[in-house]
């Protein structure tokens, strides 16, 4: 059977990667998750001393970007890829709260989002993809056949964030995240270079009130009508 591409777009915690990690091994695909690229470069700069809550230095970054190595390794045992920065495991560390303060602004600059967008371009070349993040469908594969843009609440997306850090062990205070998930929307969809949007041909789905199981069979199911098109 043919191959396809699926993007998954939309809102910081609506659950994107877990839909696509449910897709992805469901149709035997690849999963990538573009945030935790965008993650670890933050991570990077944030170690470097390039950015903190109170200064930054772009310039510093921009020039060292091209030394940064990123790869996904699979975990066998998980089931899914993990983030490698420089030969590191960084997985935990890039989901921690002040990397999630940091990101937006690491993902707005040009350099950041060339350096991205190529390799996940190379990374998607053979098809048979799932990709989640916010610009895979308007600009990283703009002629995917199956793209889905995905939403909810501010507040029902915070409260998801709050139970995943507090179940890992983080010390995190609810008001924070939504803060956090509020500031991210806004600075992914205001930036100058592939604001988040929905891609005109995309799905619109609105998981607010759906529960992981119901979402999962409807899209599949609409992967395997889209499959079975090609
Ligand atoms: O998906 P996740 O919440 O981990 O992404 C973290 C941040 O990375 C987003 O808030 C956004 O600023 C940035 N991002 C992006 N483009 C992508 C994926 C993530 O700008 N394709």
């Amino acid at each position: 059977m043919k191959k396809i591409t699926i993007a998954v777009d939309g809102f910081s915690s609506t659950g994107k990667s877990t839909l696509a990690k449910q897709l992805a091994k469901a149709l035997g695909y690849v999963y990538v998750d573009t945030g935790a690229m965008y993650r670890a470069i933050t991570l990077f700069a944030m170690q470097e001393g390039f950015i903190s809550e109170k200064s930054e230095d772009i310039r510093s970054l921009v020039e060292t970007l091209s030394t940064i190595d990123l790869k996904f390794k699979y975990n066998e045992a998980l089931g899914f890829s993990e983030m490698y920065l420089n030969g590191k495991n960084v997985e935990k560390e890039i989901r921690s709260l002040e990397v999630s303060k940091n990101v937006s602004r690491i993902a707005e600059l040009e350099e950041v989002r060339k350096k991205l967008v190529n390799l996940q371009k190379v990374m998607g070349k053979e098809k048979g993809i799932v990709m989640d993040g916010r610009d895979i469908g308007t600009v990283v594969f703009p002629d995917a056949e199956l793209k889905i843009f995905m939403t909810a609440s501010p507040e029902k997306r915070a409260y998801r964030r709050y139970k995943e850090l507090l179940d890992r062990g983080d010390k995190v205070v609810y008001e924070d995240i939504l803060e956090n998930v509020q500031k991210r929307d806004y600075i992914d969809s205001h930036r100058e270079f592939s604001p988040l949007k929905k891609a005109d041909d995309a799905i619109e789905f609105d998981n607010s009130d759906m529960g992981l199981k119901e979402q999962f069979e409807r899209i599949h199911n609409y992967a395997l009508r889209v499959i079975e098109k090609e």
